[in-house]
């Protein structure tokens, strides 16, 4: 996002050079230059031997299912997110964190951050925020996402991911 006044005091802002990134919106009073950075965003796939966790959420697409996501809050590393969104989610906790890789999302200037979650303890215990939330067979996932084209890669990824980690 390119801010043309300040977030936190609101003067408008001013251009300032920055060695590497050029100019960039500059703010006097808080001695504070905003970045053109998008906002970053975890996705999870959270897995179970065999099983993958599958949420529906109406409000993110209406038929299909989905995997936990979450905004990175400031304060914590990527992998605290990865694990707060999946017990508030879900009510479960994950052991070994695995990064996948990332996706862009243009209309929203969002870094989705892909991990693969191990499943380490504790029941499903759905958050208000889902409408329904279970293990799924890895296998079967796919069919389950027809709208998710970004959860289907990655169920993709962490099928041959699996497979490699087999032989
Ligand atoms: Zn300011």
């Amino acid at each position: 996002m390119i801010y043309k006044f300040c977030p936190i005091c609101g003067s408008k802002l001013e251009e300032r050079n920055s060695w590497d990134e050029g100019k960039v919106p500059y703010c006097k009073r808080d001695d504070k230059m905003f970045f053109d950075t998008p906002t970053p965003c975890i996705i999870a796939a959270v897995i179970r031997d065999d099983k993958i966790l599958l949420l529906k959420q109406s409000y993110i697409f209406k038929n299909s299912k989905v995997l936990v996501s979450g905004y990175v809050t400031n304060g914590e590393t990527v992998e605290e997110t990865v694990r707060r969104e999946v017990k508030e989610e879900t009510g479960i906790n994950v052991g070994e964190v695995k990064y996948l890789g990332s996706d862009y999302l243009e209309a929203n200037e969002i870094i989705m951050l892909t991990f693969m979650a191990k499943y380490e303890s504790g029941e499903i215990e759905k958050s208000d925020e889902v409408e329904w939330l279970d293990w799924t067979k890895i296998e079967d996932a796919i069919c389950e996402m027809p709208e998710d084209e970004i959860g289907k890669r990655i169920v993709k990824k962490v099928i041959r991911h699996i497979d490699y980690k087999a032989y």
